[in-house]
């Protein structure tokens, strides 16, 4: 199996990191062509409307919006806005999730937070019952899903925090920037 990083900003490295950490072929990907012969792709958090624009500029729009109609791409907090089809504001988005995004919608940097959640999806996959430790970094919250999106975590007021879409996965926080690799075996698991 092979995975690719979405590497135009953002902590990709770390998510490199994890995926080396399990044993995954991973590959930084700049250019349309770095997506031949990828079976899944992550794209990290950072700035999405950064992510965006750079994205628009080196051709990738297009490619990515075609690579996700057959393969499993996770995005993580900016990137999770860069999957989805609404933000409610104007920036380049892939569209791919039907999930309606609000940024920052904690507060700002000083609001970010850790907190451990329910994961049921996860501890099917993983078979471990150890609740999951994320860390939210001025984060977005997942609105409201629709069509066959589906939730897979809320924190405890009931703001949804993780949803899934057949092969596409998207959550707030990071699970690249703890040592438990159970979020990343899961989108493997889509990805294979
Ligand atoms: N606040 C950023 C955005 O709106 C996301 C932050 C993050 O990825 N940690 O794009």
């Amino acid at each position: 199996m092979k995975i690719g990083v979405l590497a135009l900003q953002g902590d990709f490295a770390e998510h490199i990191a994890m995926l080396r950490k399990l044993n995954v072929e991973a590959s930084e990907v700049r250019l349309p062509e770095h997506l031949n012969g990828l079976d899944g792709l992550i794209i990290p958090g950072g700035e999405s409307t950064t992510i965006g624009k750079l994205a628009v500029a080196y051709n990738l729009m297009e490619p990515l919006k075609q690579f996700g109609q057959r393969h499993a791409i996770w995005g993580t907090c900016a990137g999770a806005i860069f999957l989805s089809k609404d933000v409610s504001r104007d920036q380049p988005l892939l569209g791919l999730m039907d999930i309606k995004v609000k940024r920052n919608a904690f507060g700002r940097q000083i609001d970010s937070f850790e907190t451990d959640l329910d994961i049921p999806e996860l501890k099917l996959a993983t078979g471990s019952t150890l609740p999951y430790h994320a860390v939210f970094i001025r984060a977005p919250i997942i609105e409201s899903v629709s069509g066959d999106a589906k939730i897979l975590a809320s924190v405890p007021d009931g703001r949804i925090v993780a949803a899934q879409q057949g092969h596409l996965l998207a959550t707030s926080f990071h699970p690249e920037l703890t040592g438990d690799t159970r979020f990343h075996e899961y989108f493997l698991s889509l990805a294979d």
